[in-house]
């Protein structure tokens, strides 16, 4: 059995980020959400990061290139024992 290898996470610009809130809209799972900014203004923000799922259509959808998708942090997968070595087949 192979690790799991964590999905792609995005990450946002908050330089980029105008707060138009698309992403949020078009996330399956409903993890992004928008937050307040001390101007005023919002920003959004990946609130569950264990509830994405790297399908980057916040990515595709963000009208200002705001966000990225980029590769996880590895998670340390469980020790898992291979097989070992084949004995071949018995007729
Ligand atoms: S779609 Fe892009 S600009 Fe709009 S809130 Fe999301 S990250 Fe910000
Ligand atoms: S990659 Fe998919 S699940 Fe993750 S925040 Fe973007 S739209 Fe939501």
């Amino acid at each position: 059995m192979k690790p799991r290898r964590a999905p792609p996470l995005p990450h946002i610009d908050p330089a980029r980020c105008t707060g138009c809130g698309w992403c949020v809209a078009v996330c399956p799972p409903h993890v992004l959400s928008l937050l307040p900014q001390p101007d005023h203004t919002k920003t959004s923000v990946l609130h569950d990061v264990g509830g994405c799922t790297g399908c980057s259509l916040c990515e595709t959808r963000c009208p200002f290139q705001a966000i990225t998708m980029r590769a996880a942090t590895p998670q340390p997968g469980p020790v898992v024992p291979g097989p070992g070595p084949s004995l071949g087949t018995t007729a």
